[in-house]
């Protein structure tokens, strides 16, 4: 299947975060009538990664996410791009690392496995059960695939998410002093952390927060008993001076409730390559046993996850050559760089 129709084949089938069986499925039977091995390894009930090769141990993967972000916006296109909700992230990816792959074989080249993970844009349950798998341990290089305007990533920021959780006490609202807003509280400790200067890294650049969501009271005629905000914050450090900061704002406030956290990691450096930092994270955090790690991928994360999702069809199709090159390099120069996780 030609490059664009594989894109929007793969957008047609939807596959929000928790929905990814059958765009699992599909690309199961794509990948064996091509001639792949595959295997659908369970994460979840209806949930599973898809592991694809075509010899036993190989040395490098292709890989990036099956699951996009909410709503479904079913693909359309014109002459220049491919509209819809997936085309950069990451079905676009997907179908150039599946194109790439078989100009590969038809070169030869059998040394390659293409993972797609479930869950990425949640908790990434899909890259931590596949860690574990066999077929890591043969790994030598991880390429994974997000929107980076087909640039080579050298470096992606961390993700702390959190809560921050205030309780005060119920009052009828024309007694305010006979209360304790949990609300006031919580704006006191928000307007606090936006005083706060969090870390600066050289490599990384800032940490930047995001207070996402607030939710809180019961009703308008009552003082509010609870009240909670949850941050995404974006490391460019590990967790620790940033957990610390974050307690010595809140103080007895309040308290922090951690939902997850990925360090910032430093990725491959090839030469020949144009290289930047990017800001967001991926399932590579999550991927420690799969060898050395890299990131390229076709569209801009601009555009990912809002309505006007789209992917040039130039990108997709300078995507394919990309990861042809950095395959071919990566496969035959030992030397290709050296990958550190900073910690
Ligand atoms: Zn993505």
């Amino acid at each position: 299947m030609e490059l664009f129709s594989l894109t929007k084949a793969l957008m047609s089938v939807p596959s929000t975060s928790g929905e990814e069986e059958a765009v699992g499925f599909w690309l199961r039977d794509h990948l064996q009538s091509l001639g792949w091995t595959v295997e659908l390894q369970p994460v979840s009930d209806n949930q599973s990664n898809v592991i694809a090769t075509l010899n036993d141990t190989p040395r490098l993967w292709l890989s990036t996410h099956m699951d996009t972000v909410p709503p479904y916006i079913p693909p359309t296109e014109d002459d220049e791009k491919i509209y819809g909700r997936g085309a950069c992230d990451a079905k676009g990816i997907i179908a150039a690392q599946i194109t790439a792959a078989e100009q590969l074989r038809k070169q030869g080249v059998t040394d390659i496995g293409l993972l797609y993970t479930v869950e990425e844009e949640r908790a990434s349950t899909g890259a931590k059960a596949v860690n574990l798998h066999p077929l890591a341990a043969k790994c030598e290089y991880m390429i994974n695939g997000e929107p980076t305007d087909n640039d080579l990533a050298i470096g992606s920021k961390g993700s702390f998410r959190l809560k921050i959780k205030t309780k005060g006490k119920a009052a009828h609202s024309a007694y305010p002093e006979m209360g304790d807003s949990a609300i006031l509280t919580l704006l006191d400790i928000l307007d606090d952390i936006r005083q706060t200067k969090f870390p600066h890294d050289d490599f990384f650049g800032d940490t930047t927060v995001n207070i996402g969501v607030i939710e809180g009271g019961v009703a308008l005629n009552v003082i509010p008993p609870s009240a909670e905000a949850s941050l995404l914050i974006r490391l460019t450090t590990g967790r620790e001076p940033v957990e610390t900061a974050l307690q010595n704002v809140i103080r007895d406030r309040g308290e922090i409730e951690v939902l997850s956290c990925s360090e910032p990691v430093k990725l491959l450096e090839v030469a020949g390559f144009k290289q930047k930092v990017v800001r967001f994270t991926t399932d590579i955090p999550h991927l420690p046993n799969w060898g050395k790690p890299l990131l390229l991928g076709p569209g801009s994360i601009l555009v990912a996850h809002t309505k006007n999702e789209f992917v040039l069809k130039k990108d997709l199709h300078d995507a394919v050559s990309l990861y042809l090159n950095l395959v071919k390099k990566l496969l035959n120069d030992e030397s290709a760089g050296n990958a550190e996780r900073k910690t």
